[in-house]
């Protein structure tokens, strides 16, 4: 049984690199990289990070996909992937914590603001603010599954209001649990903080849309750490323009690389970074080796998504 790597992202990770992280939990694999992958009918696992409609196809007896990350969205939208091709993503404890660390330092810098100083300092102009007090301050996190729990976490740690919201209702120290659409309204008019860390499905795509920046508090920044196509960029900027919201931070667009003709990049209320929020593997590759471990036995797998609900 082989193992094809074909992650087609060399800037963040070469596949000769995840081969020889692999070979070290798995010194026996047959692992091939997409440079040489040899017979394609002895496959019958892919590890991609990117992911290119009827790919799938190019491998007669695949079974498995296995996203080096926790968004499978690209690989589930294939129309041409078999019923029987099963999708694993990654656990992501480490890229977890990074994105929890990246929301902080956006909040921070609301909470002190950093930006009108840096502003100000180009002006020479000396004009002070009352910082906004974490215990005053409401942050909600959309989607409490395994990133949105830690970046809700990394918020009471710091003294943050926290509530949260997912499909069915949690139970997380300290933060107040929202569930189901009818309580979304509830908990985004409470919230001076947005932080979406929801994936992307049938359910939310396209989500964040006029109707919904209307119930935004008018005073609240919306963190887009999840995926870009659940907002509907035009109305997030108009929603802007007329003060629904105060702000946007987005790490993730509809369109990646966000093409330079995107009004997105030129308005002041928006700041945006090119999909780094949640960066390293870390010790998830371990999963991969296990994966490739229990393909062959017949176990299984890790992380394993519900190909009907997306996630
Ligand atoms: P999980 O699958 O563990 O959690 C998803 C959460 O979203 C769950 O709490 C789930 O609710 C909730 N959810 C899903 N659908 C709905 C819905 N229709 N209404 C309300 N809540 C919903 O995913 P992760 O936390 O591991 O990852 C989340 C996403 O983060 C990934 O899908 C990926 O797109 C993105 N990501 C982005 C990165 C970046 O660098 N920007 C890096 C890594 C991931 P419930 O618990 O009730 O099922």
């Amino acid at each position: 049984m082989a193992l094809l790597i074909d992650l087609k992202m060399p800037d963040w990770m070469t596949d000769e690199e995840l081969r020889d992280a692999l070979l070290e939990y798995e010194p026996r694999a047959d692992i091939r990289i997409g440079a040489d992958p040899g017979d394609p009918g002895e496959i019958e696992m892919l590890t991609v990070s990117t992911y290119y409609p009827g790919e799938a196809l190019k491998y007669p007896n695949l079974r498995v996909i296995q996203k080096t990350g926790a968004g499978v969205n690209n690989i589930l939208a294939d129309t041409e992937l078999p019923e029987s091709v099963q999708v694993v993503r990654l656990r992501t404890d480490t890229s977890g914590n990074e994105m929890a660390e990246y929301a902080l330092a956006y909040v921070l810098q609301e909470q002190r603001h950093i930006r009108q100083y840096r502003q100000q300092q180009a002006q020479s102009s000396w004009q002070a603010y009352p910082p906004r007090q974490a215990a005053a301050s409401c942050v909600l996190v959309l989607g409490l599954g395994r990133i949105g729990r830690l970046v809700a976490e990394r918020f009471v740690i710091n003294g943050f209001r926290v509530s949260g919201w997912s499909r069915s209702r949690k139970q997380i120290d300290g933060v107040e649990c929202f569930a189901g659409d009818d309580e979304l309204p509830r908990a985004l008019a409470a919230a001076d903080y947005v932080i979406s860390v929801l994936p992307s499905t049938p359910a939310t795509r396209a989500m964040f849309a006029r109707d919904l920046f209307a119930e935004f508090n008018p005073a609240s920044v919306f963190i887009n750490v999840g995926r870009g196509d659940l907002v509907d960029e035009q109305d997030l900027l108009a929603a802007l323009d007329a003060g629904s919201l105060a702000g946007a931070v987005l790490d993730v667009m509809s369109v990646e690389p966000l093409p330079e003709s995107s009004p997105l990049w030129l308005h002041p209320a928006v700041q945006l970074t090119p999909h780094v929020s949640g960066y390293h593997l870390g010790d998830a590759i371990e999963d991969i080796a296990a994966n490739y471990r229990r393909l062959c036995n017949d176990e299984p797998l890790l992380n394993l998504i519900d190909r009907k609900l997306g996630y």
